[in-house]
């Protein structure tokens, strides 16, 4: 047998959302929890998002006036997922989800969301999909609370500006210089931040208030967390996962876990083989936002204890720009501008440029090497108007941007051509079909504007929100294949137990979040689409674990 050092009813590895989650539910459940995770941060990948989790049907709808259904929910998660993911795995996701919502409202004092109206399903015009949004994110929450602990936590150096603010005010503010609903929200957030200086308060948004909520959550449950402490292996025993082996100071240490142990380490987006095992190519540990120390530990772990995998050559999709301080920076808002086009190494647009992330990325690897240097181009109009790559309208660009050669520009099409090497005429070709299409707001070649999604971001004064007609000085900068982390991992049913290759369970052993295979197979249905999941199924595992007394 084991000589354990530790024991704990569950033992969680990883402190995202999801781990976050299980342990939590499983103190209210009034089981001892333990969390390790590698870093000496808390909050993962999770920290560093947007926040926002995607739960059809949930409480905060209901409170909104937003009406939902289960039935509707189901129809447009066939609609999206389809038969990629077994039935019963995602009827769990939609059942279990509201639940977990529900429960933490209940059982916590600080775990609460809002509604963001209008922040558009990914597929609102599939059957059961929405426009005005079903996803709910974390209320801002004053930092101070969470004590010494405040300074662990993860953070994430988002493109707000140094303001806290919360995804639909983000949605609002970019229209500043276009919309009276931007310079209001300007003005609730900068009010906010001069009460904030007065009072000393430490807002935490988006990503990082989810995280600090269930911080907090977990403290009141009675959970423990240890920090700088990674796992290394399973202990399984006749068959049953019994608990795991970490690193502590130094040391290896056994701990035993009664009820089961939690596998919420993330996925392997920071692991070049790995990633060149699995993702399609090419593929680089640069190209990923993903949290640090991300290298598919549990994962391998997994594997040798014969649990099954699926979706190893999913990313979830981000197509960001690679600036020169070294950072990437996530294009989500910057691809809705108006007078704005991506092009291919050609010159050639090659896709709808406001394409939900994860399915542009798709669309660029589909299209090939050509699409491995891609560039976005905006014009001079919208480099005053618009926030773009993190500037605020207007903004000057970053010296290092000119420096060092990043930023290309050109007085005409020709010239900018020239700049990042795409034949002139190909390039003059392209923005003069985009200037005859925006000018009829119709794009006859990808349809962009005519997504509710693709609205959400646009600016809703132009007859088409994200049309209008290019003219020089133009600027462009790269774009690359980039991540928010990986979706493929090991096979879990619908209590989140992880499965062998056969079907059957590995007693003892469940996953969640980015180390477990997405439910939401090959696509990302809405705004939240990767943290509910997480949640809901870390919070199905802890109750699963209780179940078993
Ligand atoms: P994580 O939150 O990444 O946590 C995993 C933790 O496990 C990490 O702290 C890691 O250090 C730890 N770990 C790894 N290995 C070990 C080990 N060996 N031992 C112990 N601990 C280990 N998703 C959404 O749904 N909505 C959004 O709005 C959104 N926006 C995003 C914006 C950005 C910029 C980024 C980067 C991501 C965004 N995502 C969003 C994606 C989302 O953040 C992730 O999919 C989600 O956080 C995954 O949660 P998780 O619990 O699986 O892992």
């Amino acid at each position: 047998g084991t000589t354990w050092d530790h024991e704990y009813d569950v033992v969680v590895v990883g402190s995202g959302a999801g781990g976050l989650a299980a342990a939590a539910t499983a103190g209210r459940r009034g089981l001892s929890a333990l969390v390790v995770e590698k870093t000496d941060k808390y909050g993962g990948s999770s920290a560093l998002s947007g926040g926002a989790i995607w739960v059809p049907n949930n409480v905060y709808l209901e409170r909104a006036g937003e009406r939902d259904t289960l039935e509707n929910a189901r129809t447009y998660m066939d609609a999206t997922v389809g038969d990629r993911v077994p039935a019963d795995r995602k009827e769990a996701y939609l059942t279990r989800g509201p639940e977990m919502v529900e429960f933490f409202d209940r059982e916590t004092s600080h775990v609460r969301f809002m509604y963001t109206p209008g922040y558009s399903d990914y597929y609102p015009e599939a059957p059961g999909g929405k426009p005005q949004g079903r996803s709910v994110e974390p209320c801002i929450i004053d930092g101070k609370k969470l004590g010494p602990e405040f300074k662990n936590l993860r953070r994430a150096g988002l493109p707000t500006y140094g303001l806290t603010m919360t995804s639909g005010e983000f949605g609002k503010l970019n229209m500043v210089m276009r919309t009276w609903k931007g310079k209001q929200t300007s003005l609730v957030v900068g009010l906010r931040a001069v009460k904030a200086l007065l009072t000393g308060q430490k807002l935490l948004s988006l990503g990082e208030a989810l995280v600090a909520r269930l911080r907090l959550a977990l403290r009141e449950a009675g959970g423990e967390l240890w920090l700088s402490t990674p796992f290394q292996d399973l202990v399984v025993e006749d068959g049953r996962v019994t608990g795991i082996k970490v690193l502590r100071n130094g040391r290896e240490v056994a701990i035993r876990a009664r009820g089961g142990v939690v596998l919420a380490a993330g996925g392997f987006s920071h692991d070049q083989e790995l990633r060149e095992q699995y993702l399609p190519k090419p593929t680089k540990t640069a190209w990923t936002h993903a949290s640090e120390g991300q290298t598919g530990d549990t994962l391998r772990a997994g594997l040798a204890a014969g649990a099954a995998v699926d979706l190893m050559d999913k990313v979830w999709g981000a197509p960001s720009v690679p600036t020169p301080d070294g950072k990437l920076f996530f294009l989500v808002a910057d691809r809705a501008v108006p007078s704005m086009v991506i092009v291919d190494a050609e010159g050639d647009r090659y896709v709808k440029e406001t394409l939900p992330y994860h399915e542009f990325l798709d669309r660029m690897y589909e299209h090939g090497e050509k699409a491995m240097t891609s560039w976005m181009i905006i014009d001079e109009w919208a480099h005053r108007k618009y926030v773009w790559v993190g500037l605020f309208p207007g903004q000057p660009f970053p010296k290092d941007w000119k420096s060092t050669g990043f930023l290309k520009s050109g007085e005409t099409a020709e010239e900018l051509a020239a700049q990042i090497g795409v034949p002139a005429d190909r390039l003059k070709a392209t923005i003069e079909r985009f200037n005859a299409m925006a000018a009829g707001a119709k794009d006859e070649d990808f349809g962009r504007g005519d997504s509710a999604y693709d609205n959400y971001y646009g600016d809703p004064t132009l007859p088409n929100p994200n049309l209008r007609p290019m003219k020089g000085p133009f600027y462009a900068v790269p774009v690359v294949p980039g991540d928010i982390g990986t979706k493929g991992g090991l096979v879990t049913d619908t209590e989140a137990r992880v499965l062998r290759h056969d079907g059957s369970v590995i007693e003892g052993l469940y996953a969640t979040g980015n180390c477990s295979a997405a439910v939401t197979g090959e696509t990302y249905p809405g705004p939240g689409a990767t943290l509910g999941p997480a949640m809901t199924f870390g919070y199905v595992a802890a109750t699963h674990i209780a179940a078993q007394g």
